[in-house]
């Protein structure tokens, strides 16, 4: 008989940002490390078919996939943390897009006259999604999105009930992550919170099998005999989730605890010990770094925090590339532009302008990238931070005063940036956008020795995931290279044969360089994407004093 294949469903309880999402992908780590092949989902519970179109300031990141999939950011831990699975737009989905499958079913008549329901079509289709998801593991671990208790989510839950039903206790396994509050002024860890929210998944039909309690301080035995009683579970399946200082922390402690032990049990899987050797030593890095260095990072205000969540991981992924600390310091270009703030940028040891999409702050990026170009600080701009050094470039090295980007000057006479001639008029921007995974070709060296881009990557071929609309403009690419402006990556378009600049550097200059794609969504902290490797290097030889210092 072939091998049943097992579901882990994780639930969140309480109350939302307690770190579903990191559990989940830590869970994944260390089953993965087992030998189990393992894969992920992310249901999520709103009507969006995708979060593309969301805001990411409500949402966080939108992380894309190599198909080009615009999914939810918990699909970047677990791209970070689950080393070998490979995720596609199956791996996320939205109660929009179960929504909208049995809603296009019905309409083609496929449902033979039936009453279309909740119960059996949605939640029907929320089995078939999970399955699809599931059919190259072994072991499926799904996050639930939203909170148990809030009305969106009821279907999935459903879903997940009549799945541990008919696949048996044996195949599918609860775990619920909700918060055990210290309170101080009683002096004691509370356990009420946990216990109405597992109240709320029992009345559904949803015993829990293991609870993992976020909490700031390790659960005493009393404690969690009590959550167990209350719950319905033994005090043996009660895990404290301690607050880390970082999140790769998390699995080495989720391990020291038995956890992984207990849901192998749980799920009768025999598998060896786990090897977390690797992943230790690497968490030891982040732990006792050898430098530190400080990176600007360039933005609209509103565009920081969640909305650069693979950002922030891939510096510190950079960092472990070279046992450093990276520190991140946000400089607002508004402010820039207003003439403030100027005097942070002589603080860091590199300057970052990342992704974005929106004029306001622009000419703050701008002059950002001015500022480390002119003194020679190492500069790293992704997506629209090349864009914008192009730019930047061509107004003040290559005499084009004028040079804008056709999205913020739709009739600019000097656009450098603008939408292939294949996309002109095209009203659905939604349509043009190029997503997901493109091959690039590497320039290994000019005259002057390796470039940047090669020496970082040690490879002529590569592929990388984009998310944009704008390209360099051929009509301009020929004055701005004769102006020193070095095209080290390039991709042919396959439809136009328009050759498109993927990657640009500055020969001469410490580090510069300027990618169109997005390579925090590559990056783990297991294999430190290259360029962020090379950034962090660059800056730990920033040669700025009391930054880039010994610690
Ligand atoms: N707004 C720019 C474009 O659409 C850059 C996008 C981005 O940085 N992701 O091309």
């Amino acid at each position: 008989m072939a091998k049943q294949k097992k579901f882990i469903f994780v639930t969140g309880g309480v109350l939302s940002s307690i770190g579903k999402g990191i559990a989940s992908a830590s869970l994944g780590m260390l089953m993965e490390s087992r030998g189990i092949k393992v894969t992920m989902v992310k249901m999520d519970p709103y009507l969006n078919v995708d979060p593309g179109t969301m805001s990411p300031f409500q949402h966080g990141e939108v992380f894309v996939l190599d198909d080009g999939a615009e999914t939810d950011l918990d699909l970047g831990h677990y791209s970070r943390f689950v080393q070998n699975a490979v995720f596609s737009r199956k791996n996320s989905f939205t109660t929009g897009r179960i929504y909208d499958s049995v809603i296009r079913r019905e309409r083609a008549g496929g449902y033979l006259g039936k009453t279309v329901q909740v119960i059996p079509h949605i939640t029907d289709e929320i089995k078939r999604h999970i399955d699809e998801a599931a059919v190259d593991a072994d072991l499926a671990i799904v996050e639930v999105g939203g909170t148990v208790g809030d009305i969106e989510s009821l279907p999935f839950l459903e879903a997940i009930r009549q799945l541990r039903v008919e696949r048996g206790s044996e195949n599918v396994l609860f775990v619920h992550l909700t918060l055990v509050p210290y309170i101080a002024a009683a002096g004691e860890l509370k356990t009420k919170p946990t216990q109405h929210s597992v109240k709320e998944l029992r009345e559904i039909g949803i015993q829990p099998d293991i609870l993992l309690c976020r909490t700031d301080r390790v659960i005493p035995r009393d404690v969690r005999e009590k959550i167990g009683l209350f719950c319905n579970v033994s005090a043996e399946q009660v895990f404290s989730a301690i607050d880390v200082s970082s999140i790769y922390e998390v699995p080495l402690y989720f391990a020291e605890e038995g956890l992984d032990e207990k849901v192998v049990e749980k799920l009768g899987i025999w598998t060896s010990k786990p090897d977390i050797s690797k992943w230790a030593a690497m968490v030891e890095k982040i732990r006792k770094p050898k430098q530190q260095v400080t990176i600007g990072i360039v933005g609209k205000y509103t565009d920081w925090r969640d909305s650069y969540k693979s950002l922030a991981e891939a510096l510190v992924h950079g960092g472990v590339a070279n046992d450093c600390r990276v520190n991140m310091l946000y400089i607002d270009s508004e402010e820039l532009e207003k003439g403030v703030g100027r005097e942070l940028l002589d603080t860091v040891d590199g300057v970052l302008v990342p992704g974005g999409f929106g004029e306001r702050g622009i000419e703050g990026k701008i002059q950002a990238v001015e500022y480390a170009r002119v003194n020679k600080i190492p500069y790293f701009g992704i997506c629209l931070g090349m864009q914008l050094a192009v730019i930047e470039y061509a107004r003040h090295v290559a005499g084009l005063k004028d040079a804008h980007s056709e999205e913020f000057r739709p009739d600019g006479r000097e656009n450098v940036i603008a939408l292939m001639e294949s996309q002109k008029g095209v009203k659905d921007l939604g349509g043009t956008m190029r997503l997901g995974a493109y091959p690039c070709s590497v320039l290994s060296k000019t005259a002057a020795g390796p470039t940047k881009a090669y020496t970082a990557y040690k490879k002529e071929q590569i592929t990388e995931r984009h998310r944009h609309r704008f390209e360099v403009n051929p009509r301009f690419r020929g004055q701005i290279e004769e102006a020193g402006l070095l095209v080290s990556g390039h991709h042919v378009h396959r439809e136009t044969g328009t050759d498109l600049v993927e990657m640009v550097e500055i020969p001469g200059h410490p580090w510069f360089l300027g990618c169109q794609f997005h390579p925090e969504f590559l990056s783990k902290p297991m294999v430190p994407h290259p360029l962020f490797a090379g950034f962090i290097k660059a800056a730990t030889q920033s040669g700025r004093k009391g930054q880039a210092k010994l610690l």
